[in-house]
């Protein structure tokens, strides 16, 4: 029997000004866009099942190199069957590959041409990681999408460190082409950097393209230039981008970002926002966001989204789930990063049909009209 190979696609079914909807085609099943991953940085989406995470509609998980290398390591997984089998999520999964992380959160780190020396947050052991071994961690870990090592440019940054940054993450890019082992079903993606500035967006861009990948993302955005600098970003650097390839907008964002990117042209998105808002009693609904640990809710009967099929939603009012973050009851995390993602994909999913039916931007006004003003303070 002859075993079906299916090659790394992406294909555009319906556009609505420089919206796209499409279906991204993988090893791992297919993928609706626009697409929302969810975080799953240690191997888990923090709360949730995998079943869970399934139920809410998500197509595709995001893992994180840096943490899984570290610990329980990229080897263990690949003798454990790989990341699908270990976490019990047989679809498509991305992994980052590390640069941001590290940058983050790793000790001592060093960076030179060819990659960057670290000290590991969790014990101090000494690591590096360079454009091949990244791409081979993730090739370990069986990643349906792997990412190019690339340094995400500090905000704010001058011209030239922009540049000299941005040069070192296309050298990066081309050796982590170098180092990618071809399969079928399977992508690498390039990085898009260059800070705020549209003619080196625009140089790296060429720099990728030379090279060519399977999608591209958008880096270096959302870490404090603000959605109006970012928007402006996207404004000049996504029409660059090739058409018949998957564009992925990283790190971003909240629904209102999302919207706005969706708008212009972006496929793919990965936030840890709904997540770590779960956990922090934000609660992301169709009147916009609220923090359940107000007494407002207290005595509140009702449901948290009228419009939402979650658990927390259709078995537990707003009193219930006010009371369970009042007790630091794990329940309540559970709960309301269920509700989140379930939130977040049904936005996708609206905003796909939207396109589909050609009324994106009556969408886009209606869905924040129905925002009241946020109780975001916490
Ligand atoms: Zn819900």
């Amino acid at each position: 029997m002859k075993t079906a190979v299916s090659s790394f696609t992406y294909q555009t079914v319906a556009t609505d000004g420089a919206a796209r909807a499409g279906v991204i085609a993988t090893a791992h099943g297919e993928i609706a866009t626009p697409a929302f991953m969810p975080v799953g940085t240690t191997g888990t989406v923090k709360a949730m099942t995998a079943d869970a995470v399934r139920e809410t509609g998500a197509s595709i998980v995001l893992g994180n190199t840096y943490h899984l290398m570290l610990r329980p390591g990229a080897e263990r997984i690949a003798a454990l069957g790989g990341l699908h089998r270990f976490m019990d999520w047989p679809g498509p999964i991305l992994t980052d590959s590390g640069g941001f992380q590290i940058m983050s959160l790793a000790k001592l780190r060093k960076l030179d041409m060819d990659g960057v020396t670290f000290q590991s947050h969790i014990d101090g052991a000494r690591h590096r990681l360079t454009p091949s071994s990244a791409v081979e961690i993730q090739h370990l870990l069986d990643a349906t999408i792997t990412m190019v090592l690339d340094e995400c440019t500090a905000f704010p940054a001058t011209p030239d460190q922009a540049h000299t940054s941005m040069q070192l993450s296309m050298r990066w890019a081309a050796a982590s082409k170098q180092a990618f082992v071809p399969r079928p079903g399977y992508g690498l993606f390039g990085i898009v950097q260059g800070g705020v500035f549209p003619d080196l967006r625009r140089a790296s861009v060429e720099a990728l393209t030379g090279i060519g990948f399977d999608g591209y993302a958008i880096g270096g955005l959302a870490v404090g230039e603000g959605q109006a600098m970012m928007l402006t970003v996207l404004n000049s650097t996504v029409p660059l981008l090739p058409r018949d390839r998957p564009r992925y907008l990283m790190g971003v964002g909240t629904p209102d970002d999302l919207i706005e990117a969706v708008q212009r042209g972006i496929d793919m998105f990965d936030c840890v926002i709904p997540t770590r808002g779960g956990r922090t009693a934000r609660a992301f609904t169709t009147h916009g966001i609220l923090n359940l640990r107000n007494a407002r809710f207290a005595d509140d009967a009702g449901p948290l989204d009228a419009a939402c099929d979650c658990p927390a939603c259709t078995h537990h009012s707003c009193a219930y789930l006010h009371h369970l973050f009042k007790s630091a009851e794990m329940l309540g995390p559970m709960l309301l990063t269920w509700h989140n993602l379930a939130y977040y994909q049904r936005l996708m999913r609206d905003m796909r049909a939207a396109i589909v039916a050609g009324r994106l931007h009556d969408f886009a006004a209606a869905t924040r009209a129905a925002w009241r003003p946020s109780e975001d303070a916490a």
